[in-house]
């Protein structure tokens, strides 16, 4: 739940600002985020330890599974879900 309410925190950060804006973050909201960042991490890091799951491995994997099912060729550039493709 902890975590889930960090990662919404830092949704908030970006909450009602135009793209542009988004992507130029002030010196406080750069702060702010950073400092969101670190508690989600940190929480995925104490789910991660009490399962004893390597997130890196994790991580990596999830990378490969999604790497044959958004084959480039298809997703480079598209929205869509790859049972849409
Ligand atoms: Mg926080």
């Amino acid at each position: 739940m902890a975590l889930s309410v960090e990662a919404s925190e830092i949704v908030e950060i970006f909450q009602w600002m135009e793209s542009e804006e988004s992507y130029d973050l002030s010196s406080e909201k750069l702060e702010k985020l950073e400092g969101e960042i670190a508690d989600v991490l940190l929480y995925l890091l104490q789910l991660s330890a009490k399962f004893e799951i390597d997130p890196v491995k994790a991580a990596s994997r999830k990378l490969q599974v999604n790497e044959k099912k958004y084959p480039i060729e298809k997703a480079k550039g598209s929205a869509k879900k790859y049972n849409e493709f």
